[in-house]
């Protein structure tokens, strides 16, 4: 999403770093590619403006020019007010009412809301352990309701019975019984989506409002969109009084305006992010790792989170300790290449990674991309246990056999043995004393992996 501004400010804050004594004209001009910049990647000019006049007011100055690393301070005061321009910190969502509470989802027709609302009963039963039922108030567009009760049952959430011809308000005030008697702790209402922001939608929105009393009225809104999402944003507020925005599509190819301008023209937190179309790809929204993605510094702790996420720590010991004695199987390899594919791919991970966007179409070109964690995928799972876990038996007749089970030419299955084997060379080294420097990956989450 972020990948044009990470780069144009990465160029802004580069040519501060060749210059051997600033000066204050230095930063002005530093300062005018981060305008152009922001502007470009559609983040609205009174935000622009403000956030400029703030980082001019921090940036020039005696104490910015003596300082020892002037680009650092600089980037590091654009860092701070980033973070505080997306919101400072994760606004978690409001769970504080008798159950069954209620969370409305609001928003135009295609912004994601149907499957959020599934992400969300899924993210809500998976890290609050609460029963959640799914009640779609969509009456106009043919199937929304079996559409919802299908994602329902894929997320293994409590879904309402569908009743033909029910008024809205009908459906609502039977989801608030059904709930009541199934002991669901939250339903989520999915409400019906337009086209374009229509006065009987906010109309019927209200009265939904009205009757069921929701803790949370989050608008679902698509980061692709650009200031049009905003704009859509002011006006769901003005009508209905959002608590929060789910921005959708983060993984896709925009330019992150939305996502930049949101908080500040709306005053409402981004309380979560779509990152993708499976029922998992919803995250919290956390503006300090935004803002170090958007300025290159990468997303180590979504990172090492999304790594572990579908590990059991029982899994995660095991490889731990088979890689501190230096074992690293085809087994582990396996594992890791799974994890990778679950992580989103090359692409995901390396997203995430530091100062990863310069070299991201270099390695585009060397060949490592998704295509080969599939093939090399099926390869080790066309090997037996024995040649999994001593790789030097794999002859030219086993590797025949190999490339029959898998799909592939030998030539890809001698790439992966070499990969491995320099693979498992680096890990030996590694484990002759070396841990991870302390400070990469926060105490926290190394906690949580040990
Ligand atoms: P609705 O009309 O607002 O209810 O939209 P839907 O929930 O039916 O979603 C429309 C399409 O957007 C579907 O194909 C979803 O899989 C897709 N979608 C939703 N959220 C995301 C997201 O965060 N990333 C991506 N890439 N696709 C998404």
């Amino acid at each position: 999403m972020f990948e044009n501004l990470t780069s144009k400010l990465e160029s802004a804050f580069s040519k501060l770093k060749k210059i051997p004594t600033l000066k204050e004209s230095d930063v002005k001009s530093c300062l005018k590619d981060v305008r152009m910049a922001l502007l470009e990647a559609d983040v609205s000019l009174s935000v622009v403006k403000n956030f400029i006049e703030i980082i001019e007011k921090k940036a020039v100055g005696e104490k910015l020019i003596k300082s020892t690393t002037p680009s650092q301070t600089i980037i590091k005061i654009v860092n701070d007010e980033l973070i505080s321009l997306l919101g400072k910190s994760n606004e978690g969502l409001n769970f504080k009412s008798n159950p069954p509470i209620s969370i409305l989802m609001v928003g135009l027709q295609g912004s994601g809301k149907t499957t959020t609302s599934a992400k969300l009963a899924y993210f809500i039963k998976k890290n609050f352990k609460k029963k959640v039922m799914l009640a779609s108030l969509d009456i106009y567009r043919p199937a929304a309701q079996e559409q919802l009760k299908i994602l329902s049952d894929t997320v293994s959430a409590e879904s309402l019975p569908i009743v033909k011809d029910q008024s809205v308000i009908d459906i609502a005030k039977r989801s608030l019984n059904v709930a009541s008697l199934n002991g669901s702790d939250v339903i989520i209402f999915d409400t019906a989506g337009r086209t374009q922001v229509d006065l009987p939608m906010m109309t019927e929105i209200k009265q939904i409002k009205e009757l069921v009393k929701p803790t949370e009225t989050i608008l679902v809104a698509d980061a692709l969109t650009g200031q049009i999402a905003v704009n859509i944003a002011k006006n769901f507020d003005d009508a209905v009084n959002l608590s929060g925005v789910i921005l959708t599509r983060l993984d896709g190819d925009g330019r992150g305006g939305a996502a930049l301008s949101m908080r500040h023209t709306l005053g409402k937190p981004i309380k979560m992010i779509g990152v993708g179309e499976k029922i998992d790809d919803l995250e919290k929204f956390h503006p300090d790792r935004i803002a170090n993605r958007i300025l290159g510094m990468g997303d180590v702790v979504s990172l090492v989170e999304k790594a572990t996420k579908d590990l059991s720590e029982k899994r995660i010991k095991e490889t731990e300790e088979d890689l501190q004695k230096g074992i690293f199987g085809l087994d582990n390899y396996l594992t890791q290449i799974r994890q990778m594919r679950k992580m989103g791919g090359m692409e995901g991970v390396m997203s995430l990674l530091p100062g990863v966007n310069k070299i991201k179409n270099q390695m585009k070109n060397a060949s490592v991309d998704e295509k080969m964690l599939v093939d090399n995928e099926a390869i080790i799972l066309s090997m037996t246990y024995k040649e999994r876990k001593n790789p030097k038996l794999i002859n030219g007749s086993r590797k025949k056999r190999i490339s029959n089970g898998a799909g592939v030419d030998i030539s890809k299955i001698n790439k992966l043995l070499k990969q491995f084997k320099m693979m498992s060379e680096m890990m030996k080294k590694m484990s002759q004393g070396k841990k991870i420097p302390s400070g990469i990956v926060p105490d926290e989450i190394l906690k949580n992996i040990k």
